[in-house]
């Protein structure tokens, strides 16, 4: 009997989001200007990020709009 090792290679898109927008699926995503990780459930808002508080203008240099995209799904 032979045993099969199936390999999945799944596209992962980019997909970054800002403060406000839905959140598309549960799981982890990571602040991209700190790196901070955090587990959302699908249908919350993403908000600021406690650790470096991007999107406020206490945010990173290039991360103090609120329009900025900085949530990134990790998986
Ligand atoms: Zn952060």
């Amino acid at each position: 009997m032979i045993s099969q090792n199936i390999v999945q290679v799944e596209f992962v898109a980019s997909t970054q989001y800002a403060i406000g927008a839905r959140v598309p699926r549960t799981g982890l995503y990571v602040c991209v200007p700190c790196g901070y990780v955090e587990q959302f459930q699908e249908g919350e808002l993403f908000p600021t990020c406690e650790a470096c508080l991007a999107g406020t203008e206490n945010g990173p240099e290039g991360f103090q709009e609120e329009e900025v995209e900085f949530w990134e799904f990790v998986s």
